[in-house]
């Protein structure tokens, strides 16, 4: 839905026009899988499928909520009574952006919202990044606040985590607030510093399809949640704050140390190993090697499955499908346990690559997976 749809949508809702409009995108990983909340490096680029906010200020404590995409009217809600996990439904995402805005000390004073999104849910791309961090924008600008585009990640973070009670790493909220079109943004999760690496797939002839598996097989929180205790754990037995500072040239040593704890030993092996992979794509970017991060995706890809254990039969079939038919590389991206996997391919092999994915699902008789092009593309901005 486009931005003048979502301001007719706001119009009609509420019988005035917005202050303004904004967009927020989903993303996708290129590389750096589970290193968030490990202190650790990723490199996320921003979708074309975005979230679109109209929104105006209200000053009487009410905020009040609507979306294009879900069923049911406007929700209205009292600001003071803004609770953290009191609320279930798709409200808390922006409730919560409200929230931790006024638990800052941002006078943030309530809000007509209508919006609408382009990023599919639940697929491993970030919808709920791009909603909330749509909202932080939109209140930032209308109530003058002057944050910084990672301050504004940072408290859509606080709302993902604490108000709505998902234990999410920094990556996505920073990815849709700070990536810029035609780049992947190298991140440092620890300090938030960054990097713009220009990537310009279509210029050198490749293609990064995603191929979102429309699979989310029901334990993924529960696991991801397991996960993270695991490299927790693993960074306390080491004697370090996060895996983050386990030097890869250290890391036989610091697996030798761990005894044989063989759980820790594979979580820890994945996000060091995935820290150093994320510095070498890095680095094969800048030199112009872009072909050659093929195979580091791929490596990335065999480390979730074999160590972190996070793959599941349908991302493993897309990755074992396109290395087959002559992608250059591929790895599932996203939580694990189904979403979307990432392929980079050679732009005269995405047709014959693309039905060979559709065909080998068929035949193994899973739903039929989304392809699509991703193209780096905006960071969340004022669209009007
Ligand atoms: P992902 O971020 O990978 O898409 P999440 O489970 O983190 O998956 O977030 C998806 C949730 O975000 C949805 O269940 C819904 O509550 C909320 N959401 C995303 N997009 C919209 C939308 N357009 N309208 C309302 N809620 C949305
Ligand atoms: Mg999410």
């Amino acid at each position: 839905m486009g931005a003048q749809q979502v301001r007719q949508g706001f119009v009609d809702l509420y019988g005035a026009e917005p202050e303004g409009v904004w967009s927020a995108p989903g993303r996708v990983n290129l590389i750096g899988e589970h290193t968030d909340y490990n202190d650790g490096f990723v490199m996320p680029f921003a979708l074309p499928h975005v979230a679109t906010a109209a929104v105006s200020r209200r000053d009487d404590g009410v905020l009040r909520l609507h979306s294009a995409d879900v069923e049911g009217g406007v929700a209205e809600l009292r600001l003071d009574a803004l609770a953290p996990q009191t609320d279930r439904s798709w409200t808390a995402y922006p409730a919560g952006v409200v929230w931790a805005l006024r638990e800052a000390g941002h006078a943030v004073t309530g809000a007509d919202i209508h919006l609408a999104s382009t990023v599919p849910t639940g697929a491993g791309l970030s919808s709920s990044a791009a909603l909330e961090v749509v909202i932080a924008l939109a209140l930032d600008d209308l109530f003058e606040l002057g944050l910084k585009r990672w301050q504004l990640a940072r408290l859509c973070q606080r709302a993902e985590n604490v108000y709505v009670g998902a234990p999410t790493g920094i990556m996505d909220q920073t990815a849709s607030a700070c990536c810029e079109r035609g780049h992947a943004l190298f991140l440092d999760t620890r300090d938030l510093s960054q990097k713009q690496i220009p990537l310009d797939l279509a210029a050198e002839g490749m293609r990064l399809l995603v191929v979102d598996t429309q699979v989310k097989h029901a334990h993924s929180d529960g696991e991801y949640g397991k996960r993270r205790a695991g490299c927790e754990k693993g960074a306390a037995l080491l004697g370090v704050d996060a895996l983050r500072d386990i030097p890869y040239d250290g890391l036989d040593a610091a697996l030798a140390r761990l005894g044989d704890d063989d759980e820790v030993i594979r979580l820890v092996r994945h996000v060091v190993t995935e820290d150093q992979r994320v510095e070498h794509a890095v680095a094969l970017l800048e030199s112009g090697e872009t072909r050659a991060i093929g195979p580091v995706l791929t490596a990335g890809h065999a480390s979730l499955r074999d160590d972190f254990r996070i793959s599941c039969p349908e991302l493993d079939l897309v990755v074992d499908t396109a290395l087959a038919g002559g992608a250059l590389g591929a790895r599932m991206t996203g939580g694990g346990f189904g979403g979307s996997a990432i392929v980079l391919a050679e732009a005269s092999d995405v047709e014959t690559l693309t039905k060979s994915i559709e065909s080998a699902f068929a035949t193994a008789g899973f739903t039929t997976p989304r392809v699509f092009e991703a193209v780096p593309s905006a960071g969340a901005l004022r669209v009007s």
